[in-house]
């Protein structure tokens, strides 16, 4: 089942100063001083948006600062109202919820822990009814699209009409990440409901300082709408996510690092080189579909001899001797290795598949 989202586009609630929409702040607000000094620093760089502090912290385990709590709430709005910036922050229950509303915080998250809850998010989409206020949905911890997606009907269905994502990557095993980024689940996410604007996280991706601007980059060229970058005016002694937050001097630096790009150029000279080199890319991509189609009709062939003769579709020998002479060559053609490996396997799990059925067709 395919429902559409409906989205505010008519307003620039998603919108930032210079395009992308840019969220900073600390982690979590920790003092009046600390939330204020680091909101000022934030503002002269004149790059942000929108504050985040959290409030509330879901800690995975239960001895870390788990947030000042509603105490805090007075704090962030009063910041707002001094560096005249919006504000924003994480609610998981219905409480946090009416508190936030009643502080009169201006934009509302709600975190990875909780999206994967369909509970708690209706229990959140009710108590926003009827509430006119932008609200963006992290995704899941875990890489399910649908999870993420249901959240985000159920708050859409509740009227909140300012939606949008927040893709902070997922948890995985994994060591290069803190939550691996798996670039395809938002991009699908883009795929289906083109009018959600989507929020990197790189921060939360990297758990890092030194691979946010990589994230934030190939975010940007992937056209997301924005970029929400924790900042913390002493990080090191930050009481949560110390080696994911940077200065906001950090900050500044590494939003001029990033190159933001746009979707498409007015040129004419670059639209028609564009147009003419797509249109050899399509006649390519033909004839590779044409030799790709003649590489499974002929393994079609050698299938119907395996089973004539009883042999299995899989030999090991055979596959690693297709590895061993087809990548010298692609290699040769300017390929990674990587890449076509990637190839290769593809292309002999559909042999595979293909000579198995001619060996075990269905009855
Ligand atoms: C946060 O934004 O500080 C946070 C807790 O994020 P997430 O829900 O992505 O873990
Ligand atoms: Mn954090």
């Amino acid at each position: 089942m395919q429902a559409k989202l409906q989205i505010n586009t008519s307003t620039n609630w998603n919108k930032g100063k210079n395009g992308p929409l840019i969220i900073s702040g600390p982690c979590s607000a920790e003092s009046p001083e600390q939330l204020l000094q680091t909101s000022n620093m934030l503002a002269k760089t004149n790059k942000v948006d929108v504050l985040r502090a959290g409030i509330w912290k879901p800690r995975t385990r239960p001895n870390a600062f788990e947030g000042i709590g509603s105490e805090a709430l007075n704090w962030l709005v009063e910041t707002g109202k001094e560096t005249q910036l919006k504000t924003s922050t994480e609610v998981a229950t219905p409480n946090h919820v009416e508190l936030a509303l009643k502080a009169g915080i201006d934009y509302l998250w709600i975190g990875a822990r909780t999206t994967t809850n369909p509970f708690s998010v209706q229990a959140i989409a009710d108590a926003l009814q009827g509430v006119d206020i932008p609200v963006f949905v992290k995704n899941p911890i875990n890489p399910d699209l649908n999870l993420w997606i249901g959240a985000l009907e159920r708050i859409n269905n509740a009227g909140i009409d300012k939606l949008g994502a927040i893709h902070r990557g997922f948890s995985t095993f994994h060591q290069e990440y803190r939550n691996a980024p798996l670039w395809e689940i938002p991009l699908q996410l883009k795929t289906l409901f083109p009018e959600v604007s989507i929020i990197n996280d790189p921060s939360h991706i990297s758990g890092k300082r030194d691979s946010l601007y990589d994230v934030a980059q190939k975010a940007m060229d992937l056209n997301m709408d924005g970029l929400m970058i924790e900042s913390h005016l002493d990080p090191d002694n930050a009481w949560s996510d110390s080696n994911q937050q940077v200065t906001p001097s950090a900050f500044l630096e590494l939003l001029n690092a990033i190159q933001f790009r746009s979707a498409e150029s007015s040129s004419l000279t670059y639209n028609s080189q564009l147009e003419e080199l797509r249109s050899k890319i399509d006649q390519v991509d033909n004839e590779l579909f044409s030799k790709i189609g003649e590489r499974m009709n002929l393994t079609k062939e050698i299938g119907h001899y395996k089973k004539i003769n009883g042999v299995t579709p899989f030999q090991l020998d055979r596959w690693k001797e297709i590895i061993e002479t087809r990548q010298p060559y692609a290699i040769s053609q300017g390929l990674s290795k990587e890449f076509t490996e990637k190839v290769l396997q593809i292309l002999h799990d559909e042999s595979i598949k293909l000579q198995s059925a001619i060996l075990n067709p269905k009855k």
